[in-house]
């Protein structure tokens, strides 16, 4: 399992909810926290790896060590958005080494399940909203690029040149399918 880069077209489509828990998604939410610890992410979502299923896996101070702050989200949805902004920098594990002010809610409210099928709820602010708020929208097929303000989007255009210009590559090499057109 490896993380895809932007624009794998699987990145663009919407994840299905997951209906059922077990061993499968246990070993995938396993898989993804090892792979979002090891790429020193804060937040990793399933379709970043290739599953399109309604996942994320999150720790807020990105320490693998820190187990009070890692979980594993299950159709996870924001149930409410504050009206009060934060405007700050992002990065995405599918975008290496870009980064820009996104602006996001401060505080968004989210429910989600846990690996046991409970359902969860919390309030959360600044970053961990920030982290809430990217990755949920993973699931949407909605990436931080769309998010960015005109100065953000022109700053980044050669960095995204350089990902389109390397998925091309990885399809000569074969490490790609050819048939899988590439989306923006
Ligand atoms: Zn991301």
């Amino acid at each position: 399992m490896k993380i895809v880069h932007y624009p794998h077209p699987i990145l663009r489509h919407k994840a299905e909810p997951v209906l059922q828990l077990g061993k499968e998604i246990e070993i995938l939410a396993g898989n993804m926290l090892e792979l979002m610890y090891e790429h020193r992410g804060l937040g990793l979502a399933a379709p970043q790896v290739a599953q399109p299923i309604r996942m994320i896996t999150i720790n807020f101070v990105g320490e693998a060590e820190e187990k009070d702050q890692e979980l594993v989200a299950i159709n996870p949805v924001i149930t409410e958005f504050s009206k009060s902004i934060q405007d700050d920098r992002e990065g995405c594990l599918s975008f290496p080494n870009l980064f820009s002010r996104v602006r996001r809610a401060k505080r968004v409210k989210v429910q989600f399940y846990n690996l046991k099928g409970e359902l969860m709820e919390g309030v959360f602010e600044d970053l961990a909203a920030r982290i809430w708020q990217h990755e949920i929208e993973h699931l949407d097929g909605v990436l931080f690029i769309d998010k960015m303000g005109t100065v953000g989007r022109d700053s980044s255009k050669k960095a995204l040149k350089e990902f389109e210009e390397a998925y091309y590559d990885a399809q000569k090499k074969g490490e790609i399918p050819k048939d899988l057109a590439p989306k923006f």
